[in-house]
């Protein structure tokens, strides 16, 4: 059953800058389920809740629910504390931890030296096969760099990218961060022959 709450228009902030939402067309607001973007839970947001955010907090008419209350209380008690995962040293350290021993077991060594082991770079090659993790600052945003997984087939062969996967160390949410490493160990562990994609 839907909740039907009607629209103030005289209550919302100016409508110029954007393109009419479809609760003002329709002159109520309706519940809203969706996907946190943090956790991938399901939430609904009210229709008093819209109300609320557009008309008491005059939240900006194109913003909107993105994040559960779970993850959006769990922002809040998170700012100042630091999370490993904001720390890019820490990333190869717990990829290291992670897949290290399954890499071994395949049959990869850990490349020391040749400059393969510098901190923004994880190696690991098996005979003149070379895999490696590494970051990419050179996106246009640098405090969004990427972290790849590449692999190269021969000590003359071009590297080619099998996992790719974007990180904004300062803007995203701790539960965001995990979910993005968590995501590049698992397509990792696939690409690499590890075990199944999860
Ligand atoms: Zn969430």
């Amino acid at each position: 059953m839907k909740t039907a709450v009607l629209v103030d228009p005289t209550a919302l902030v100016s409508t110029d800058s954007y393109g009419s939402p479809d609760f003002i067309e329709r002159g109520y607001y309706l519940d809203f389920p969706f996907t946190c973007v943090s956790c991938g839970s399901e939430e609904v947001w009210t229709a008093t809740q819209q109300k609320w955010w557009y008309e008491v907090a005059k939240g900006a008419l194109d913003s909107g629910a993105k994040h559960c209350r779970t993850c959006r209380r769990d922002a809040r008690q998170q700012k100042g504390i630091a999370h490993p995962l904001q720390n890019i040293q820490n990333w190869f350290s717990l990829v290291r931890d992670d897949l290290g021993p399954a890499l071994l077991t395949a049959g990869w060594h850990p490349v020391v030296g040749d400059g393969e082991s510098r901190p923004t770079l994880l190696s690991y090659n098996r005979g003149d096969v070379l895999v490696r993790f590494r970051w990419d600052f050179s996106s246009l945003h640098s405090s969004r760099p990427a972290v790849i997984l590449e692999y190269r087939a021969a000590i003359d062969a071009a590297f080619q990218t099998l996992v790719q996967i974007q990180c904004d160390l300062s803007n995203m949410t701790h539960g965001e961060l995990q979910r993005r490493f968590d995501s590049l160990l698992a397509d990792a562990r696939y690409e690499l022959g590890l075990g199944a994609k999860s």
